[in-house]
């Protein structure tokens, strides 16, 4: 009996190759005993093989704990270490010290290389000296997908720097809920803009082609898969419900194309979904993620998470058990497994009796182990800093002052009062007036940012920055109100508020700057999502002197300000700018630099109107006049995509390829952009589409393309767009993405036109 030929080829071509890592890790794998693949599973953090007294030093030499280092990669051969809330940034020189030491003893029989992973989400934020960046919120709204690629291009160089190959970022939740206290590490509401940013985050942490063998590229690590920070309650780690359709529709398409962008590794969303934590959840993470996806990479959990499914989740009566659900559900590290000893013998328990299959074990290890030989960590276990001449350089410094000007987004400019003149005598007060915490946010040298004081002294703050760009004679900084700085980070005092109140009356204008202090995760939940009392009321008394204010807001979420914006001459959003926000907003603010941010959110105006720019039809509805209206309660301070500039530009000639086309077509879009004022400037042209009628109620609009453009006075560009099916699709009710025919509309500015699709 002969098989036919061409079965027999497609016998041969489907048959797997093994790549020359693929060969070493089955062999290493076939070495390894129950015992030491269970170690690879497991991340421990820093803090436990630190001695605790220089866990909280800055500059003081790393004190490694031998005792306990031999039992945490000796005794139990953990693979893997992360960074933690408490300890606060390094110099390269201290982080290659405690990594060369970390891989010395952490090799084990077999010499593996232990995998050390850091939260660098803005810069490389655990090291003295790194450069920093808006946190993602910013770089959204600077939309300048090269900008953002070249960032993450030095935080992976700046990382590697640091002796660190692992990455955890980007983040790309969805940020739609402005209560949440993580919306500042999203790039915002938009599935698109989050998407095509994710993209290039991945590219520029791990090279174009993913090759993180390079010791100028770090793996990536997608956070938090999937459905994260649409929590009910609007805090952190707290239940969501969220239908299929939805998560597919709103939060898989920015993990789908990072994942095909090919990302190393992925995080897992530390919530409830439905009842259900995400952690248990075969069917997110292998059904949907491994078989659906096709993601080949490694899972880690977030922190602590497994055993969150027994003492916080109540779904597994024991440890032991949610280690059962978790790793049967598709993880394949755990950060922070409950201790590690006794996850560890767990674990091995748990393979011993069956209740864990060895080939799941097999699969989480051996893709442990491809990550490590793919990072090139077997041939150099920590790089070297001082082969890192770039680090903290000017080059580096620019690309973030660069992205933090691109950032900033005018949101108000009341009879042209921005710019400043340079001859303008001016207050600026506020509790962000004077602070490098406020402008750099959370995970900034350490967890809730609160030391940055220490590191960024070098910097500019708003008020040095503002010196620095006038004649210091001119400017007077009196704070009006403070932050309390002992941990209490939403309580606020009046710091000399009378004072500041009497010298406004001998300036020309008032830099007002209002905001956050800084907090990371479940420390920002907030009751209240009016900016507080005190600012607030602080505005209003600064605004009785009669003299103009600009509004300088940096927050990590836009906490509502309508009860005296109207009183506000001008408005700028900051966000959270990094080490050069303060110089980014000095040159705005006086004209040397043009603003072109876009806002990545809908500013809200009131608590019970929190709604997306993308929204249904009928989700503000209310009754004007005695007669329902379906939008009228659509009224953001700022819409999505809003943000004013020192130039004017004109659309004009929005052309389509065609007004009819098939399902399968590609539809071309152009438009003219003019800058008809007398500088040159930066725009962001958005293209929105909009399905008239579907079989699930469409969203009003959606972005579905973008540009950033540059233009001098009088100049002209055509912006074209190609889209296709994907632009056209939606996920239907049998969670399918289908394109119905019919009528749709594309806007582009003030500009719109119909087309319409036949099957
Ligand atoms: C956060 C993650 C982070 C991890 C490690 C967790 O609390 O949710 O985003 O990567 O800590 O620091």
């Amino acid at each position: 009996f002969l098989l036919p030929i061409t079965s027999f080829n497609g016998w041969a071509q489907t048959k797997p190759v093994q790549s020359p890592i693929d060969v070493k890790v089955a062999q290493l794998v076939s070495k390894m005993t129950l015992e030491e693949k269970v170690g690879q599973m497991a991340q421990v953090t820093v803090d436990v093989i630190t001695k605790g007294k220089d866990r909280f030093s800055s500059f003081e030499p790393v004190e490694l704990d031998p005792k306990i280092m031999d039992d945490v990669f000796n005794k139990y051969k953990i693979g893997s270490i992360l960074n933690t809330a408490n300890n606060r940034a390094r110099t390269t020189e201290q982080w290659y010290k405690i990594i060369s030491e970390i891989q010395r003893v952490g090799k084990g029989r077999l010499n593996i290389p232990v995998i050390y992973g850091i939260d660098a989400i803005h810069g490389t934020t655990y090291t003295a000296g790194a450069t920093f960046f808006p946190q993602q919120i910013g770089q959204a709204a600077s939309r300048n997908l090269e900008l953002i690629k070249k960032g993450a291009q030095i935080t992976a160089y700046e990382t590697r720097a640091s002796g660190i190959p692992w990455n955890f970022s980007p983040v790309l939740d969805l940020g739609p809920d402005p209560r949440f206290p993580r919306i500042w590490e999203t790039y915002g509401e938009d599935p698109y803009l989050t998407s095509e940013i994710g993209k290039v985050m991945v590219k520029g942490y791990e090279g174009d082609n993913n090759d993180i063998s390079s010791p100028f590229h770090v793996a990536s690590c997608l956070k938090h898969f999937l459905g994260y920070q649409v929590a009910a309650s609007g805090k952190d780690r707290t239940p969501a419900f969220i239908s299929d359709q939805a998560l597919r529709e709103y939060h898989l398409p920015s993990f789908k194309a990072a994942i095909e962008a090919g990302a190393h590794t992925i995080m897992i969303n530390s919530g409830l979904i439905n009842g259900v934590p995400v952690h248990s959840s075969f069917k997110i993470l292998t059904q949907l993620l491994r078989n659906e996806l096709g993601f080949k990479g490694l899972v880690v959990t977030d922190w602590g998470d497994i055993e969150n499914l027994n003492n916080r989740d109540h779904v597994a009566a024991s440890n032991k058990e949610a280690v059962m659900m978790a790793i049967n559900a598709g993880i394949d590290m755990s950060m922070i497994a409950y201790q590690y000893e006794p996850f560890c013998n767990d674990l091995v328990a748990l393979v011993k009796e069956g209740k864990v299959k060895t080939s799941r074990i097999n699969e989480a290890v051996t893709r442990i182990l491809t990550l490590k030989f793919q990072l090139g960590l077997f041939e150099t276990p920590v790089t070297n800093y001082k082969d890192y001449p770039k680090f903290g350089s000017k080059e580096f410094e620019d690309a973030a002052y660069q992205t933090a000007v691109e950032s900033i987004t005018l949101l108000k400019n009341n009879n042209n009062i921005l710019p400043l003149k340079k001859t303008t005598k001016v207050l600026i007060t506020g509790p962000n007036a004077n602070s490098m915490r406020t402008l750099n946010g959370g995970w900034t040298y350490s967890w809730q940012g609160e030391k940055v004081e220490d590191f960024a002294s070098k910097y500019n703050t708003m008020v040095k920055a503002v010196q620095n760009k006038i004649e210091t004679k001119n400017v007077s900084f009196i704070p009006g109100v403070s932050y309390k700085m002992d941990g209490k980070y939403f309580e606020e005092y009046a710091d000399q508020m009378d004072e500041a109140i009497e010298a406004a009356k001998n300036v020309d204008a008032i830099i007002l700057c209002l905001g956050e202090n800084t907090y990371t995760e479940t420390p920002g939940n907030l009751s209240d999502l009016y900016l507080s009392d005190l600012q607030t009321e602080y505005a209003k008394k600064l605004s009785a002197t009669g003299k103009p204010i600009i509004l300088v807001l940096n927050e990590g979420r836009p906490r509502i300000i309508s009860k005296f914006e109207p009183l506000m001459q001008g408005v700028i959003m900051t966000y959270l700018p990094g080490n050069f926000g303060g110089d980014a907003l000095a040159s705005i603010l006086f004209g040397d630099e043009n603003p072109s941010g876009k806002l990545p959110f809908n500013y809200p105006k009131f608590p019970n109107s929190l709604v997306n720019y993308n929204h249904k039809p009928s989700e503000s509805r209310s009754v004007v006049e005695g007669v329902y209206n379906y939008d009228a309660d659509y009224n953001p301070q700022y819409e999505f995509g809003f943000g004013l500039s020192y130039t004017k530009f004109e659309y004009s000639n929005l052309k389509l390829s065609a007004k009819n086309i098939n399902t399968n077509d590609m539809l071309t879009i152009s438009v003219e952009v003019k800058n008809t004022g007398n500088r040159e400037g930066k725009e962001v042209v958005d293209l929105y589409l909009s399905d008239l009628v579907a079989s699930i109620t469409p969203d009003v609009k959606r972005l579905k393309g973008f540009q950033k453009i540059d233009l001098k006075p009088g100049e002209s560009k055509t912006v074209t767009f190609k889209l296709d099916k994907k632009a056209f699709a939606f996920i239907n009710a049998d969670n399918k993405s289908v394109v119905e025919s019919g009528d749709f509309k594309v806007s582009i500015a003030n500009l719109q036109s119909p087309f319409t699709i036949t099957n």
